[in-house]
């Protein structure tokens, strides 16, 4: 298994709708152990294939729940039902999200209480996963990756000038960025 560097909003890999996984092979299974291990060491609860550079539709995702269960895995093609999202001001000490490609920053967001997300597993057994509350929020967070959207692109208006600000001010949003989880400090 291998760490891989991960991408910096502005490569074009981010901001593009990622293709349906057909081939289920070796690679494949070797590309989701090193998502894995790339999630982990980031830390992160979640990595979509995209943010490693991988255009396909494959996110992992880590999650303990308050009552100390342990979700973690992977779907491949991954569809996602939501509830409704609330037109509400978001909380930003309790809804505030980070993202991995867009490293050391946090932005309220509201997002669906409720998500079904159906897909499948490395070997295409069927996955059907209900989810609340923040394990709603990953999925709904590493899905929209697959459709090349970023939540920094999501969020009210008011927060736009700041997100364009840190671009500006750390010089991203041009392709070819990407840091290492373990080398580069990025505090995330
Ligand atoms: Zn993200």
């Amino acid at each position: 298994m291998t760490i891989r560097p991960i991408c910096i909003s502005g490569n074009p890999v981010l901001h593009n709708r990622a293709s349906e996984v057909t081939v289920f092979d070796e690679n494949l299974r070797e590309l989701v152990a090193d998502m894995f291990e790339t999630m982990d060491a980031a830390p992160g609860v979640g990595l979509a294939a995209p943010q490693i550079g991988v255009a396909k539709r494959i996110f992992t995702y880590t999650w303990t729940e308050d009552d100390g269960a342990l979700k973690r895995g992977v779907v491949i093609n991954p569809v996602l039902e939501i509830g409704p999202i609330s037109a509400e001001m978001p909380d930003e000490d309790d809804e505030s999200e980070g993202c991995l490609s867009f490293p050391g920053y946090r932005f309220p967001l509201k997002r669906a209480e409720r998500a079904i997300v159906t897909g499948v597993d490395l070997d295409q057994n069927p996955i059907h996963i209900e989810a609340q509350g923040w394990f709603a929020r990953i999925f709904q967070h590493e899905y929209d990756h697959l459709d090349g959207t970023l939540y920094v692109d999501k969020l009210r208006d008011e927060f736009k000038p700041e997100v364009e600000e840190i671009k500006q001010e750390v010089g991203w949003g041009i392709d070819g960025l990407s840091w290492m989880p373990g080398k580069d400090d990025l505090d995330a």
